[in-house]
Formats: structure tokens, sequence, C-alpha cells
């Protein structure tokens, strides 16, 4: 199986851009990160044209030979199994139901391993931690609430399904203040997703906004849009804004009861924080809230050694990776698979 083709093409599909990275024999990253244009919405063999010009890119950008790429990893921004993707996200409707790991792996002649992004980000954020050899798993509120788990050794566990991890639909014991369970994109009701996500931060600010005690916030002093208001809302986090700490530090409560209940399951080494969050200026802050949750949940044998009850068990981090942690898992993962 070897030959002179030892490089490992690592290739992220976004919604806007698509991320792609070389690793070499040695896991060692080879040129710089490669951006092309994204256009998902446009269909598959319009990004598959996309992805070679990334592979071109990156093979230029290294001083290699296309040919020297040996294996693809590649990740997608929806849920898949065995190379097959069935919920359409924001993708064009081509993509659903066909074998896209199938398809490109004929097309460029290589072998394909192919995930979602949440699985993906997570392998990249193992990668990166070179003295990290325990299991790792990652949660990252974006416009969903996304997740992987990667085992000891560095493999991400995909479940039989590829369906593993999807932590932004387990339930969790929150109401509004009515009573009700909030609706989530996936159809059900009372997901962590519904909670803890950009679009929760947008459902939530709507509903607060309309509350008397808000009256004269400055963002009910304009008509702009929900998502126009809550893309602010950071800021005025960032600047200890009541209304915005509040639904924040929610949305961080919620987080860590539903990361106390993953540990007990899974029991990881590492929980990494990912998302956009990851790069903010209040994300220490938001970091306490997460702790609040987990503390209020976590039996303390999952928090503190029983052997050493100051030292604690387990361990939270934010991402390192920021948005090139997919492209890099993916690169790391085929490098792993197809040597
Ligand atoms: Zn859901």
């Amino acid at each position: 199986m070897k030959s002179n083709a030892s490089y490992f093409a690592g290739l992220d599909i976004g919604g806007t851009t698509v991320k792609a990275v070389l690793v070499d024999a040695q896991a060692e990253q080879a040129g710089a990160l490669v951006e092309v244009r994204s256009l998902v919405k446009d269909g598959y063999e319009a990004t598959f044209r996309q992805l070679e010009l990334a592979l071109e890119q990156l093979a230029a950008g290294a001083g290699i030979e296309r040919g020297a790429i040996a294996g693809i990893g590649l990740d997608v921004p929806a849920p898949s199994s065995d190379g097959v993707i069935w919920g359409r996200a924001n993708l064009a409707d081509d993509w659903v139901g066909t074998d896209i790991r199938g398809l490109l792996s004929a097309r460029l002649g290589l072998p394909v391993f192919m995930t979602n992004d949440g699985n993906a980000a997570a392998v990249g954020e193992y990668a990166m931690r070179k003295e990290h050899t325990s299991s790792l798993m990652l949660l990252a509120p974006g416009t969903g609430l996304g997740g992987g788990l990667v085992l000891p050794g560095g493999r991400c566990y995909e479940g039989v399904n590829g369906l593993a991890l999807e932590v932004g639909h387990v339930s969790v014991p929150f109401r509004e203040d009515d009573g009700s369970l909030p609706p989530c994109s996936c159809g059900l009701t009372g997901c962590s997703e519904a909670w803890v996500s950009l679009m929760a931060l947008r459902r939530r600010l709507a509903l607060e906004l309309a509350k008397p005690q808000w009256a004269a916030h400055p963002l009910n002093q304009t008509d702009a849009p929900i998502a126009d208001k809550a893309f602010r809302l950071r800021d005025f986090a960032q600047h200890g804004d009541e209304l915005a700490v509040s639904i924040f530090r929610q949305q961080g409560f919620i987080l860590g009861y539903l990361i106390a209940d993953l540990v007990r399951v899974f029991d990881p080494g590492l929980v990494v924080i990912g998302g956009g969050l990851a790069e903010t200026s209040f994300r220490d802050l938001f970091m306490t809230w997460i702790e609040e949750g987990f503390a209020d949940r976590a039996w303390s044998v999952y928090r503190f050694s029983p052997l050493d009850s100051s030292q604690a068990t387990t361990r939270f981090e934010w991402a390192i990776g920021g948005d090139a942690a997919a492209a890099i898992g993916m690169a790391y993962a085929a490098r792993e698979l197809f040597q």
C-alpha cells in the first residue's frame, strides 16, 4: 500500500467556504490552509469541482504533484451514514440520498473517508493536542449544537449509522416560562439545541425583547431583523449588558448540564468547547456558566478524583483549532486510515 504517494488531504465543506489541509506521512502539516468558495447550494457536482481546485492548490502550496496525495478525509455539514447524506441542512437537494463518498472516490481515484463536521472538528482538536492520549469529547454550539467523541488513539467514534454524538438532539429538562418545550429544527421539542445554539439565541432574544422589562433596551430601539440583533448580542455581552449576559448565562448553564449527563455516559478525559464563542472576550465567563450547570448535575466523582479530591478529573478546555479544526481532523483521519 505504501508508495511515493504519502500525503493526505482533509477537506471541510462548509456553507460558505471549503477549507483544505494537507499532512505528510508523519502527520505534519504540509503547506498552508487553503480556502476556496463553497458551492454546496449549487449541488455536489459543482462542489466536487471546488474540491479538485482545493487539491490543486494544496499540492502547489506544498510543492508536490497532486498524484502524491494518497487519501482524502471529507466532512460535510449534514448528518450522513456510510458516505450518504440523508439530512438536507443547507445543501442543494441532489446531495441527499447520493453516494457522495463513492462518487468522489471514483472521480479522484483515491480512498475517501467521510463524516460530519462535528466529528471532524473533534478529531482535529485531538490531533492538535499531541500530548493528549485519552478520550476527547467536543461540543460545538454554532448554528446548531454539534458534537464528537474521539477514542484513545485518535479514532472517532461514529456509531453504526454514523450518527453517534448527535448531542444537539438529546433532550434536557428545561421548559419555557409557560411550561412548554421549545421546538427544535429536527422536528422534536425540548432538544438541547433548542436551548444552546444560534437558532436558540434568536428565539430567546425575541421572547425576551417582548417583555416590558426590556422595553428600553437598545435592541428594542431598532427595526433590524432578529438575526441581526442576535448577531450583535455577543458585543453586548462583552460589555456586560444585563439582557445579553442573562441569555448567554442560560445557554452556558444548560450546556454544562447536558455535558454532565454526557460525561456520565462516556467519562471522557477532556471536554473541548468549540464554536464561535471560543473567540469571544467573555469566554472565560461563559466557561464559568458551563461549570455551574455541570456542577448542578454531575456527581462529584466525575468532577474530582475519588483518590485525590483536589484533582479535577473532568477537564474543560476551549477549542484551539478555530474554523480549521475540521479540515485538520480530516487530514489526520485520512492518514490514520489510508497510510
Ligand atoms: Zn432536535
